[in-house]
């Protein structure tokens, strides 16, 4: 199976993805985890990634591709589930002809839908613990006394990404470059939209009914 995850900053497409791979035995390929990865390892690559990063604006096409289409080609038997790519009508376009290349094709894209304020409520209010690392929530996950850890009494601290004008711009490109994509596929390909405002436990079950009645149907057409 070879999968594309869509939806908007904050829908979730990490933790979904994981599952997904870990359910099917599929490659899980994070755009966004190789490029920190990049980054860590200082490699050309990542340096010309970071200044486009860290001001929330997309990494060009031409890095993208010859990037993510080169992960690609080391899941040519497990498949695949693509996180955070494409992330452009333009990347999902070189996409296609790289697969295309070798008979390849997506075979099936979801895309989870969530609407701005709620996603912008999740991710603004997000505290985590800098020594530990636990992560809690302002309206819904509060710990015992207010901004401090439960685990190890420190100070809580906002993500750089969390804050609100961070995540207004990644929702402006979201919408500018990332949304036609899922237009894009409407045209070429089956789209399932899935809910993911609900839990995460609820949306997974979500995707897997939907996956296996994807599955069930192919094996009864071959
Ligand atoms: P993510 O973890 O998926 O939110 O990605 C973090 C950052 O990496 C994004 O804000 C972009 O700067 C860059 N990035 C990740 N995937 C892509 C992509 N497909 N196209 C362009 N930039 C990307």
């Amino acid at each position: 199976m070879r999968i594309v995850l869509l939806g908007a900053p904050g829908a979730g497409k990490g933790t979904q993805c994981k599952r997904i791979a870990a359910q099917y035995s599929l490659l899980h390929l994070s755009s966004g985890d190789i490029l920190r990865q990049e980054r860590a390892h200082g490699t050309q690559l990542g340096k010309k990634a970071q200044s486009y990063m860290d001001s929330g604006a997309l990494v060009p096409d031409v890095l993208m591709v010859e990037m993510m289409v080169g992960a690609i080609s080391n899941a040519v038997d497990s498949g695949f589930v693509l996180d955070g790519f494409p992330r452009t009508v333009n990347q999902a376009i070189k996409l296609d002809k790289a697969l295309a290349h070798n008979q390849q094709k997506i075979d099936m894209v979801l895309n989870l839908k969530i609407d701005e304020v709620t996603v912008t409520r999740r991710m603004t209010g997000r505290r985590s613990c800098p020594k530990c690392g636990a992560v809690y929530h302002i309206e819904n996950l509060k710990p015992n006394v207010e901004g401090i850890c439960d685990n190890d009494g420190t100070r809580l601290v906002q993500r750089p990404d969390d804050a609100l004008e961070v995540v207004a711009n990644r929702f402006k490109t979201y919408f500018q470059q990332t949304e036609p994509v899922v237009d894009y596929y409407r045209e070429n390909n089956t789209v399932y939209d899935i809910d993911a405002s609900k839990a995460a436990d609820k949306v997974t079950d979500l995707i897997f009914e939907r996956l296996n009645a994807i599955n069930l149907a192919s094996k009864r057409e071959n």
